[in-house]
């Protein structure tokens, strides 16, 4: 008779509010379609509750899980350890159970990388980063590991900004430094990649686009934006039109996503699938 198993690989997501993250139709997409027996749970965790999730997790014996927020800082005490970039970014968005250890990886700033280099090398090159918060810390701290030449910093508030251009100066290769964000600013002189890592533009905030002057767009340059959601977003509509390559965010959901299979089961996912996944529920674009 041939060996049965009914015991499945366990993964999901802790994070508050959880409806509407699509992680776990991508996800899944990618078990089904590599005959994964691996289950993703999608998990409405309160911050009073995130100890308990993790302990939880331990006992029913999961692979590892994604945090979102609010719980990105929050789970680090609830770990065992961290990967280099997790320590560095000082947030954790994938925990992964290597040798029964709980190890807090971040696959932000890893899946940015992965997408990026689907189109450039960001060896050597000139990154202007508009943005300070999560997202922008895992991409810079990824970039300058990557060997980013230098980043400038361009955020709103200042104190946020500083402090990440700080972090990239002292604890990473790349050079590092803030402009403040002033409204209609031109982009910095010499990026050869421009990454809006803030918020503007997420649905359904559809046509907002980050204040700056877009005729200051270089042919040359590429363009990427963190947003998913709508992928095609007014600024990389923008920059299209004034010749710049554009990369969307959906590349990066996908590569982190994948990055975070490979953590969990060994396997390398099909992108195509899980990008298609995501496509089918964001709306398809080409970007
Ligand atoms: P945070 O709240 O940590 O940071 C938000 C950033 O956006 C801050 O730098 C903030 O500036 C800036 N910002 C927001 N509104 C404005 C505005 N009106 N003008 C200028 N700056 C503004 O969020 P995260 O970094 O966690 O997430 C940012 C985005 O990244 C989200 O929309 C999320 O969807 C996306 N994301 C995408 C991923 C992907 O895989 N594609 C992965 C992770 C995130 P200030 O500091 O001045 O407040």
């Amino acid at each position: 008779a041939p060996h049965l198993n009914f015991l499945s690989l366990l993964t999901g997501s802790f994070a508050t509010p959880a409806a509407e993250n699509p992680t776990v139709a991508m996800v899944e997409a990618a078990y089904r379609h590599h005959g994964l027996d691996a289950r993703y749970i999608n998990c409405d965790v309160a911050p009073a509750a995130l100890g308990d999730a993790v302990r939880g997790a331990r006992a029913m014996g999961w692979a590892g899980f994604n945090c979102s927020l609010p719980h990105k800082v929050a789970v680090i005490e609830h770990l065992d350890g961290l990967g280099e970039s997790a320590a560095l970014i000082g947030a954790v968005n994938c925990v992964v159970r290597r040798d029964g250890r709980y190890i807090g990886e971040n696959t932000d700033g890893k899946g940015f990388v992965a997408a990026l280099r689907s189109v450039t090398d960001p060896a050597g090159k000139s990154i202007a980063l508009f943005g300070a918060g999560g997202a922008a810390r895992a991409i810079a701290v990824e970039a300058a590991l990557a060997g980013a030449a230098a980043i400038t910093v361009v955020n709103r508030d200042a104190a946020r900004g500083e402090e990440l251009a700080a972090l990239i100066a002292e604890r990473t290769p790349a050079r590092g430094r803030f402009v403040p964000w002033q409204p209609g600013c031109r982009v910095p002189e010499g990026s050869d990649i421009v990454v809006n890592a803030t918020s503007i533009g997420l649905f359904p905030d559809v046509d907002a686009c980050p204040d700056l002057d877009l005729d200051s767009l270089r042919p040359a340059q590429l363009v990427v934006d963190v947003i998913p959601n709508p992928p095609r977003t007014r600024l990389l509509r923008e920059a299209a039109a004034r010749g710049c390559r554009v990369l969307d965010g959906l590349g990066m959901l996908v590569h982190q996503g994948a990055i975070g299979i490979h953590y969990w089961t060994g396997v390398d996912p099909d992108l195509a699938v899980m990008r298609r996944t995501l496509e089918d529920i964001f709306g398809a674009t080409e970007a």
